[in-house]
C-alpha cells in the first residue's frame, strides 16, 4: 500500500475521531453514578472475548459487539464506544500486525468509532433510552433490534468499502465471511439481551452466568473456525501435489512450488537445497521477494551447519518466529530482513533429498499448523521433482549421441524441419547447413581400433563444439559424419565457417591414449582430415530433404572425389 494512502487515514482518523468523541461526551454524557466495580467486570469480559479474534480474510470478527450491547443498553453511547476502542487495541495486539500496517489501528478505530455513533443516534432517534425493561416492556425489543441491525448494516457497508478501497477486493454478497458475520450475529445478539436483563436483575453475577457460556461459545467458534481453516488448506494442498505432478521439468516444478507456496503462506525469501552426493547442501533455487535470484555463488553446507543443515541431518522441520531464536545456528547466507523461518526437509522414500526454507521479514509469521501442509506439500514437491529429472534423463537420452555427447540424427531431424517451418513462415531469412565426413575413416580404425576410433570422434565433437559455439547446432549425423545448421547465415560465412573447420582437423593432429599395442603413457598422434559440403536455403533447397541431400551432394561430388580435405558448396 502507497504510504500516501496510509497517511490518508491516519489524516481522516484525526480528524473524525477525537473531535466526535468530544461531541458525544458533550451530548451523551456517561452517567458516573452506576459505573465503578460493574463496569471494571463488564471491560473484564470484552477484553476476554476480543482476545479471542476470528480472522477471516484478514478480517477480524467481533463477537465482543454482543457484550457491547449489554454496555451500550447500560452504560450509553459514550462507555460503549470507548470500550470498543480499547478493543480494537487489545485485538490488533492479539493479531500481531506487523508494523508496516499499523494504519489498520486508525482505520479500525475510525471504522468503529462510526459504527458505534451511527447504531447508537438510530436508537435514540427511535426513542431508545438507557436502563429500559426488556421484561416488562417487550416493545422495547424492538428497539434493541434497530440498534442490532443498524451495528450489523453499518459493519457490512464499512467492511465492504474499506476491502474495496485498500485491497480492490469486490466482497460477493453471501460470500463466506458475509456468511460467517451474519450467523455469529443471529447466534450472539440473544446471548447480548440475555446479558442485559439478567444483569438488570441480579447485577454483576450476570457476567458471570452469561460470561462463562459466551466465551465457550467464542472458543467453540474459533476451534470451528481453526479446523475449517486447516480443511481448507489441506484441500489446496492436495489440488498443488495434482499440478506438481501434471509438470515435467525440474524448474517448472520449482518455479511452481514456489509460486504456489508463496499464495498459502507469507514468503519474502524462498530457497531450495538440494543434497548432493549425501555430502552438502547446494543451493538450487532462490527467489527472493518474487524475484528470482542466481543461486550459484551461494556456499554450500555441510551437515548439521545451519538451520538447514540442521534440518537435513534431523529430519525435522524448524520454526523460529523471530531473529534472536535463530541468530545463532545461522551460517553462511541470510538476508538481513529476515525475521521469521521455516525450514522443512524434502523427503523421499524416507531419505531427506532437500531442504526447503522459506522466510519472512515479520516476526510470527508462520504457525505450527502450517507446518503440517508445508510438509505435505514437500512430500508431493519430492515425488514431482523426481519424476521431472527421470523425465529429462530419459529426454537427453533420447536427443543425444552417448559417445560424443553431441544432438543425434533424431533431434536434428526433428530441428531441421522447425527450422525449415520458420523459413517458410518468414520468421527466418538464411538457413546454411555444413555437413562433414571423415576421410578415410575405415583405414584409422583398422589401424589403429575401433575403441581409437572413437577417441577420434570424441575429440572432432569437442573441436566442433567449441568452433561453432552458439552460431549454430552441431549434431553427429551418423557414423563418423557430422552436421552443423546454421541459422540466419549466409553461404559465403557458411563456408567460411566450414574451412575454418577443415583447418582445425587437418592441421592439429589428434591424440590417441588407448590404441592396439598401447604402451601406458604412450600417447599417438594421428593426422586426418574430413570432407565438407555446404548448401543454404533458400537458394539451394525447397525443403529440409534437399538441403540435406544437396549439401551431401556437394560433399562427395565436391570434396571426396575432388580428393578429399576440402571444402564445396552445392552447385545446380
Ligand atoms: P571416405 O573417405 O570415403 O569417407 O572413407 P571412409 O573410410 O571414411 O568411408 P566411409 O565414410 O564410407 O566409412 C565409414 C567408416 O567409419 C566405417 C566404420 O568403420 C567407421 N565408423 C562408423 N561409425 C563408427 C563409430 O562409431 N566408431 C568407429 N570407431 N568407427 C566408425
Ligand atoms: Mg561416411
Ligand atoms: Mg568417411
Amino acid at each position: 500500500m502507497k504510504p500516501q494512502f496510509k497517511r490518508n487515514i491516519w489524516i481522516s482518523w484525526l480528524l473524525v475521531v477525537p473531535l466526535g468523541m468530544w461531541l458525544i461526551y458533550h451530548f451523551f454524557p456517561p452517567d458516573f453514578h452506576n459505573l465503578s466495580l460493574d463496569l471494571v467486570a463488564f471491560f473484564l469480559l470484552m477484553s476476554f472475548v476480543s482476545s479471542m479474534p476470528m480472522v477471516i480474510n484478514n478480517t477480524p470478527i467481533f463477537l465482543v459487539q454482543w457484550v457491547s450491547l449489554a454496555v451500550f443498553l447500560t452504560f450509553g453511547l459514550f462507555i460503549e464506544m470507548i470500550f470498543m476502542q480499547l478493543m480494537i487495541i487489545i485485538l490488533l495486539i492479539r493479531v500481531r500486525i506487523p508494523k508496516e500496517q499499523l494504519y489498520r489501528l486508525p482505520l479500525n478505530s475510525l471504522m468503529f468509532f462510526l459504527i458505534s455513533v451511527s447504531s447508537g443516534l438510530a436508537f435514540y432517534a427511535v426513542g431508545g433510552t438507557h436502563g429500559m425493561n426488556l421484561v416488562e416492556e417487550p416493545k422495547s425489543i424492538l428497539l434493541v433490534l434497530v440498534y442490532a441491525f443498524v451495528i450489523y448494516l453499518s459493519n457490512q457497508i464499512l467492511l465492504s468499502i474499506i476491502l474495496y478501497v485498500i485491497h480492490k477486493h469486490k466482497r460477493y454478497l453471501l460470500g463466506k465471511d458475509f456468511i460467517w458475520e451474519t450467523a455469529t450475529t443471529i447466534l450472539t445478539l440473544p446471548v447480548g439481551m440475555v446479558l442485559y436483563i439478567l444483569y438488570l436483575d441480579v447485577g454483576l453475577l450476570a457476567v458471570l452466568f452469561i460470561g462463562v457460556p459466551f466465551a465457550s461459545l467464542s472458543i467453540i467458534l474459533n476451534l470451528y473456525y481453526s479446523s475449517d481453516k486447516i480443511n481448507n488448506y489441506l484441500q489446496k494442498a492436495t489440488e498443488i501435489g495434482h499440478e506438481l505432478a501434471e509438470r515435467l521439468e525440474e524448474k517448472e516444478v520449482m518455479n511452481l512450488f514456489i509460486q504456489k507456496i508463496s499464495t498459502m503462506l507469507p514468503v519474502d525469501f524462498a530457497y531450495i537445497l538440494d543434497v548432493v552426493n549425501e555430502e552438502e547442501l547446494q543451493l538450487i533455487r532462490r527467489v527472493e521477494k518474487g524475484e528470482e535470484k542466481d543461486p550459484g555463488n551461494i556456499k554450500p553446507l555441510k551437515k548439521n551447519e545451519g538451520i538447514s543443515g540442521l534440518v537435513w541431518s534431523t529430519k525435522k522441520a524448524a520454526l523460529f518466529t523471530k531473529k534472536k531464536e535463530w541468530k545463532n545456528i545461522v551460517e553462511g547466507y541470510m538476508p538481513e530482513s529476515v525475521e521469521s523461518v521455516l525450514c522443512v526437509p524434502i523427503v523421499r522414500n524416507n531419505q531427506v533429498v532437500g531442504v526447503l526454507l522459506l522466510a519472512s521479514s515479520q516476526k510470527r509469521a508462520y504457525e505450527k499448523s502450517q507446518l503440517m501442509i508445508v510438509d505435505i506439500l514437500c512430500s508431493s514437491f519430492a515425488v514431482a521433482i523426481e519424476n521431472a529429472r527421470h523425465y529429462e534423463k530419459t529426454k537427453e537420452h533420447s536427443e543425444r549421441c552417448a559417445l560424443t555427447k553431441l544432438y543425434n540424427y533424431r533431434y536434428f531431424d526433428n530441428l531441421l524441419s522447425e527450422e525449415f517451418n520458420k523459413l517458410e513462415v518468414g520468421e527466418r531469412n538464411l538457413l546454411s547447413l555444413i555437413i562433414l565426413d571423415i576421410d578415410h575413416f575405415k583405414s584409422v580404425n583398422d589401424t589403429y581400433g575401433h575403441q581409437s576410433g572413437n577417441e577420434i570422434l570424441f575429440e572432432l565433437a569437442g573441436r566442433l563444439r567449441a568452433l561453432i559455439g552458439s552460431k549454430g547446432t552441431v549434431a553427429r549425423y551418423g557414423g563418423e559424419e557430422f552436421v552443423v545448421l546454421l541459422p540466419e547465415i549466409d553461404k559465403y560465412e557458411a563456408l567460411e565457417l566450414a574451412e575454418l573447420v577443415r583447418r582445425s582437423i587437418a592441421e592439429e593432429p589428434f591424440t590417441l591414449a588407448q590404441h592396439l599395442d598401447c604402451i601406458a603413457g604412450d600417447y599417438v598422434k594421428v593426422n586426418i582430415t574430413a570432407s565438407i559440403g555446404v548448401a543454404t536455403a533458400p537458394e539451394d533447397a525447397d525443403d529440409s530433404m534437399a538441403l540435406i541431400r544437396h549439401a551431401d551432394r556437394a560433399l562427395y561430388v565436391g570434396a571426396k572425389r575432388a580428393g578429399r580435405n576440402r571444402v564445396a558448396e552445392y552447385i545446380k
